[in-house]
């Protein structure tokens, strides 16, 4: 009798909650790894207070490339790109949290890395445009997208963090 109302209350909680959540797709690209900052860009992401919900290693395929950059294919370095993007292994993840597609590009910092603010990710670790070591969604339509190209439904986790009520109020 009582814990109906209770429990009722919880799960309207819970619901209001994860409807906050949203997901992203980070993906390291090759430079990043061949220069050893896989660990120092999880690291950034997960001490803000983002979850980890998905994450492989695999080097993709030229076409899959330009699939993920086709938004991208009139530009003049769009082949360059996407030749380079699979030139080696890219640490595709996926990451989830409050406000985590537009905060993941500020923890990412600019395009070009000379304009990106020290502090960011490549504001600290890269140099020129072309090798900016990393990769974020830049909106909740792209998000989307990107997720279903890189990961299968059962490759994301869903899983409640015990730290979810000490990031969360
Ligand atoms: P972002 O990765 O910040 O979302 P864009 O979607 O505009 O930026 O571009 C995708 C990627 O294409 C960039 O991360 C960068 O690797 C590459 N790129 C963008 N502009 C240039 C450029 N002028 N020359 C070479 N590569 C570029």
């Amino acid at each position: 009798v009582f814990t109906l109302p209770v429990a009722a209350y919880m799960l309207q909680d819970q619901e209001a909650h994860a409807a906050e959540m949203e997901r992203t797709f980070i993906a390291i690209k090759p430079d990043g790894g061949q220069r050893g900052l896989v660990a120092e860009i999880i690291c950034r992401f997960e001490r803000k207070g983002f979850k980890l919900v998905a994450i492989k290693m695999l080097v993709p395929s030229k076409e899959f490339a330009q699939k993920h950059y086709d938004d991208l294919k009139e530009k003049p370095f769009f082949d360059g790109l996407c030749e380079f993007l699979s030139s080696g292994p890219v640490i595709a993840m996926v990451w989830e949290g409050e406000g985590v597609i537009k905060y993941g590009r500020k923890l990412i910092g600019a395009t070009d890395p000379q304009k990106s603010e020290p502090g960011t990710i490549r504001g600290d670790l890269a140099v020129v445009v072309g090798r900016n070591i990393i990769h974020g969604s830049d909106g909740l339509e792209t998000a989307k997208n990107e997720i279903n190209l890189w990961f299968q439904p059962q490759e994301l986790v869903s899983y409640t963090s015990n730290a979810e009520n000490w990031i969360y109020a």
